[in-house]
């Protein structure tokens, strides 16, 4: 048994765990980071870039599949198109690597010493681990939880075989021939619509009334108009039951009570993600709890004096730049700086065909809480730019306070717009009005345009439609 001592201990490397660890080593915190699998966590290894990676392989496939069809159009023809998904899939693992080493160059960077292993808690002060043969013990003046989340399993659909996790569903190395995808949130429909434009046939099992049910119908309506158009089959207000006693197709209840049959050789259950809160002790140290996440304060805090707690492990929105910013604020409070989570909002984008961007709140959210709203929209048909992209679906919208025109949330649906996040995010934290939208020069031709006319359109006069 060897002993480590250190002023911070962080438990998990992901989007959280890193870049906590990261800006306290710069920071001159003595600091170890502890994991158990590999650095970047779900985030680098099997979550945000592994699935953006094949959203744009299976983009480029799709178009030049479409190029090689008789449909072939803009004068562009290409003889047959094939996928070697064995050779995407190795591809997209470079990129994982070169990211999850980039993190590891990071840390030491920032003088972190990196620990392989599973941390056991001992008590709130200590934790055991084991790798390769030798049990090691860390002793800090203070902790971080960041263990993240995990797949929920459905007991009827384990995984395994036919069965897959979006973990497995991002390393296949074949197209499945008949794919069922059980939850139609976020992940189900950005996995789904891969296996769709790489050929797969695609049915969506939801058991709310639409997909992404947390959004509203103005922005989802759209965006299940286009999957039919793909090809992708939704069937909203039915349940998976189970496999079929032959493997070969899920058996699902539908709306009128109903079974069906669906023809399937592989199946996706992406029903949800639980926090990983069980079998390292965590529960000996007999925190408050927030349902099943560990609750934490203002700081990041939990209920034991010296053991802070980040990301998805801690509530939603179980996002990795929530996670990211949760621990660069900890490092900070750490070091001994005044910090305290004061963000106005966390933008949310959906990596879907079209993309959904949200960033604070809908119409309806204002509204319930007793707002009285101006709401500017602005469609991609208006703006030049989406239709030399040859996506002109999708619009921009703007909620806003009446009295003073405060932005209070944007919202957009379209090809592209998951990198205006970014703007609408800064728009929201700097405290815009409409007006600064409207003001601002927006550069031309390009899909931001379409933000400062909806800000136009909010104050009653949008030019270009
Ligand atoms: C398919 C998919 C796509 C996603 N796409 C996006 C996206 O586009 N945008 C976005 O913002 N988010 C996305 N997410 C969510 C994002 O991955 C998470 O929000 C983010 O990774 C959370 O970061 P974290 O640091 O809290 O936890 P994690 O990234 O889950 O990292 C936790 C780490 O802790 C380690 N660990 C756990 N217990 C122990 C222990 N006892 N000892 C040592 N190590 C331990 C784990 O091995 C893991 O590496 C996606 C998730 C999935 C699954």
């Amino acid at each position: 048994m060897t002993d480590l001592r250190c002023k911070l201990l962080v438990i998990g490397a992901g989007p959280g765990g890193y870049v906590c660890a990261i800006r306290a080593g710069q920071l001159g915190v003595d600091t170890i980071i502890v994991e158990r699998a590999s650095l970047g966590g779900t985030c680098l290894n099997i979550g945000c870039i592994p699935s953006k990676a094949l959203i744009h392989a299976a983009d480029e496939f799709s178009k030049v599949a479409a190029a090689a069809s008789a449909s072939a159009h803009l004068g562009i023809s290409a003889p047959g198109a094939s996928i070697d998904l064995k050779a995407t899939i190795d591809w997209k693992d470079a990129i994982v690597h070169r990211l999850t080493t980039g993190v590891g160059a990071l840390l030491k960077k920032a003088g972190v010493r990196v620990v392989k292993g599973n941390a056991e808690f001992l008590d709130g002060k200590t934790v055991e681990l084991e790798f390769e043969g030798n049990r090691q013990r860390i002793v800090a003046e203070t902790i971080v939880i960041a263990t993240g989340a995990e797949p929920v399993e459905l007991p009827f659909l384990p995984f395994g075989g036919p069965v897959m996790s979006s973990t497995t569903a991002l390393s296949r190395q074949t197209v499945p021939q008949q794919l069922v995808v059980v939850g139609g949130g976020y992940i189900g429909l950005e996995i789904g619509t891969v296996f769709r434009k790489l050929g797969a046939s695609v049915t969506i099992v939801e058991a709310a009334s639409r997909i992404l049910p947390q959004y509203d119908a103005e922005l989802t309506k759209p965006l299940l108009q286009r999957l039919k158009t793909l090809g992708i089959d939704v069937k909203a207000e039915c349940r998976a039951q189970g496999l079929q006693s032959d493997g070969k197709g899920l058996v699902i209840t539908l709306k009128d009570g109903d079974e069906q049959v669906l023809p399937a050789d592989a199946v996706l259950v992406t029903v949800g993600r639980r926090p990983v809160t069980q079998g390292f002790g965590l529960e000996g140290l007999k925190l408050t709890m927030s349902g099943p996440f560990v609750e934490i304060d203002a700081m990041c805090r939990t209920s034991m004096r010296g053991v802070f707690a980040i990301g998805d492990v801690t509530g939603e929105p179980m996002l990795a730049h929530r996670a990211m910013a949760q621990g660069e604020m900890v490092a900070e409070i750490v070091a001994g700086k005044k910090r305290i989570w004061d963000k106005v909002a966390i933008p949310a984008i959906c990596f879907t065909d079209p993309e959904l961007v949200t960033v604070g709140q809908s119409p309806d959210e204002a509204k319930n809480a007793g707002i009285e709203t101006k709401i500017g929209t602005f469609p991609f048909r208006g703006n030049g730019r989406a239709m030399t992209l040859e996506r002109d679906d999708g619009f921009v919208r703007i909620v806003a306070r009446a009295d003073n025109h405060l932005v209070l949330g944007i919202q957009a649906l379209g090809q592209g717009v998951a990198e205006l996040a970014s703007a609408f995010g800064l728009a929201l934290e700097m405290g815009a009005r409409l007006e600064d939208i409207a003001a601002t020069i927006h550069a031309h031709p390009s899909l931001g345009e379409a933000v400062q006319e909806a800000a136009l359109s909010g104050l009653g006069h949008a030019i270009h439609f």
